[in-house]
């Protein structure tokens, strides 16, 4: 996989990127990180890349020319138009499905906005997507390409240890990852769950996916819809609804005595 950003700030995103796992992939050969600077690309004597709003209001607006050539000299090095991912608040909201999506990609294009955003025409001309990473507004566009690079990253083969780690964990199967333990058996008083410590595969991997189910009822319900789960699954968890509903009721009760 090999990203490219395109940014005022790379040392911002370079330095981000190049530690731990990502920066162990890179040094293997599995990923590439090139930050662009866009103001490389300015005619402008003073380097600006930045004007004025048309029409007034607040701030600045990065102009479309260097963000266009920016791009358009790294498509004739690459010999083709891999797909322009623009940060934006106004995006897709970023999740694992589309993580996984974007992981089969060869080369992948990051624009990070800044100031009050960039000049609608040159959005028109190179973006094929529209990413944001919540529904709140940053500084700039770095730290959602930074934090969507990372999320790719470990679906790449070869990035993690362990292959296995990023189909199990949280979001898998639409449901949240299970509790983890490590030693000692006992911490404050707290023992790990008997059954991590009894060697029966078969037992663990059934509480692990109940524990997952559990959890994502208690905290992330709206994922449920789309989980995937066995018959007897479904049935644990109509369970878990129905004590659910029972515990609530009863709450409601004592309020109104
Ligand atoms: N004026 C823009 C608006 O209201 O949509 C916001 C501009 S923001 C201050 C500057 C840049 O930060 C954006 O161009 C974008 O690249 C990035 N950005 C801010 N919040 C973001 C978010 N939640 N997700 C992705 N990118 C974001």
């Amino acid at each position: 996989m090999n990203y490219h950003i395109l940014t005022l700030f790379p040392e911002m995103v370079l330095e981000g990127l190049n530690t731990s796992i990502i920066g162990r992939a890179v040094d293997k050969g599995l990923l590439s990180i090139e930050a662009v600077n866009i103001r490389d690309y300015t005619k402008e004597k003073h380097g600006h890349v930045d004007d004025a709003p048309y029409g007034g209001g607040a701030g600045m607006v990065m102009q479309a020319a260097p963000v266009c050539d920016a791009y358009e000299d790294l498509c004739r090095k690459l010999g083709k138009r891999p797909r322009v991912l623009y940060m934006t608040p106004q995006g897709r909201v970023f999740n694992q499905k589309i993580a996984k999506e974007l992981s089969a990609e060869e080369d992948l294009v990051f624009l990070c906005g800044h100031y009050e955003g960039i000049d609608e025409r040159a959005l028109e001309l190179i973006v094929t997507d529209c990413l944001s990473i919540g529904d709140y507004v940053l500084t700039g566009g770095e730290l959602p390409a930074m934090v969507m690079i990372d999320c790719i990253s470990r679906l790449v083969p070869g990035v993690l240890n362990n292959d296995v780690s990023a189909e199990i964990e949280s979001f898998h199967d639409n449901l949240l990852e299970y509790p983890q333990y490590t030693r000692p058996e006992v911490y404050a008083g707290m023992r790990v769950p008997e059954v991590l410590l009894s060697g029966h595969h078969k037992n663990i991997e059934t509480w692990r996916r109940q524990q997952s189910i559990k959890r994502t009822l208690e905290r992330r319900p709206d994922l449920l819809a789309e989980a995937n789960l066995s018959k007897k699954e479904q049935k644990y968890l109509e369970e878990l609804r129905r004590e659910q509903k029972k515990e609530l009721s009863s709450i409601f009760e004592n309020v109104l005595k």
